[in-house]
């Protein structure tokens, strides 16, 4: 029993759409179910009245909300959801503004408004439902203080008017205000996991993707490169001799020199290209598709700046180099097998003299 009513409030929301489509595709299932299930019941109590009439206006109101909770389960687009929500919107207003104009049962029909301004401001959010929610208390104030109750049926008496519509705008300054509050920290909770989730993808130091942050785009190029069928590049580059600049500048001055390489190897990079910290002094690069000789041009290009740009620290002048090994991720060689030939052609060029590059097909 519990179990079916969750499947049916869960109906037609989705792990592919965010929290707040969700919590809104809910709602509507929950208020379509209250709202058909009060409707039909009152509608049937009408009917035993014989005021058939209202037990009309009823037993439509009910059906409209199962109609539009059937809209949203079967149309799943943004607008199947919008339609949803405007017919329930719709149907609530007209039923409330038909029941004070009526009366409904006994003059108790005007009670119900007060379901107004909480399922307006659950369905439309804060701004488009307290807009809804003033536009239908103007229609309330018309119906209500109309000279002679030329719009009305029923007869309530001055007193009854007032009340009614002061403790609406209470209700709908309540509800707006709990809305308000609701969106904001939903927004601030929204704003502080992108937050933690860029940090945890971002290196601190250099402010280039970490190992988390590229592993990510790696495995997005590697899907891409075999959807389309065409290679991609990697390339590691190992800063040259990098503890003799830590042991004569200090971790410091090391962490200012990763700092000035980082930004010389971003600014370089084409558009789409990535570079990231691999680890200590370690950089990886993706060319997304690129062919080893193109990257082999590139990364030579990234070399010679590297080398032509001398470093200042502590008054002192002074080369920085990198050795960097290239490798092809293509439907022969996997992403993790390019990825350990490309440690292997960077240590071949640390092998051959340092300050080069070094391709993983020339093996
Ligand atoms: P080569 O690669 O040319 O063989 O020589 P190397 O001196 O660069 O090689 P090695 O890998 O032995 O040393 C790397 C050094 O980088 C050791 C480590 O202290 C330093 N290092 C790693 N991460 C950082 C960092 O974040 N900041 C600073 N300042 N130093 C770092
Ligand atoms: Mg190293
Ligand atoms: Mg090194």
């Amino acid at each position: 029993m519990f179990t079916s009513i969750k499947k049916f409030m869960a109906q037609g929301s989705s792990s592919q759409y965010d929290e707040e489509t969700n919590r809104r595709i809910i709602v509507v299932n929950l208020f379509a179910a209250v709202g058909m299930s009060v409707t039909f019941f009152l509608g049937l109590t009408a009917l035993g009245s014989n005021d058939y009439p209202l037990a009309i206006i009823l037993l439509v109101s009910s059906a409209i909300f199962a109609l539009s909770q059937q809209i949203q389960v079967r149309n799943k687009t943004a607008k199947g959801r919008v339609i949803a929500m405007s017919l329930l919107l719709g149907c609530l207003m007209m039923l409330m503004a038909i029941l004070t104009i009526t009366g409904g049962s006994e003059n108790t029909g005007p009670l119900w408004i007060y379901t107004v301004p909480p399922v307006t401001m659950f369905f439309a959010g804060f701004q488009r439902g307290l807009l809804a929610t003033v536009l239908f208390t103007l229609l309330i104030c018309i119906l209500l203080f109309m000279p002679n109750d030329a719009l009305l049926l029923a007869s309530y008496t001055m007193a009854f008017k007032s009340r009614l519509i002061l403790s609406f705008m209470t209700v709908t300054f309540l509800s707006a205000f709990y809305e308000y509050s609701r969106q904001k920290s939903y927004d601030t909770a929204v704003y502080l996991s992108e937050q933690f989730e860029r940090q945890a993808q971002h290196d601190p130091l250099t402010h280039l993707l970490n190992r988390r942050g590229v592993q990510q785009r790696l495995d997005r190029e590697e899907g891409r490169s075999k959807r389309n069928e065409q290679a991609f590049c990697v390339a590691l580059a190992d800063i040259d001799r990098f503890k003799s600049v830590n042991d004569k500048y200090g971790h410091k001055g090391g962490d200012e020199v990763l700092k000035r390489v980082s930004q010389l190897f971003n600014n370089r990079l084409r558009k789409h290209d990535t570079v990231a910290r691999w680890g200590g002094e370690e950089f990886l690069f993706i060319f997304p598709e690129t062919s080893e000789h193109q990257a082999a041009l590139v990364v030579e290009e990234i070399r010679a700046i590297l080398e032509d740009s001398p470093m200042v620290l502590d008054g002192k002048t002074f080369k920085v180099t990198s050795s960097f090994g290239i490798c092809e991720v293509s439907k022969d060689v996997e992403l993790d097998k390019a990825l350990s030939l490309a440690d292997q052609a960077m240590y071949r060029a640390k092998s051959d003299g340092r300050n080069r590059v070094f391709c993983a097909s020339n093996l």
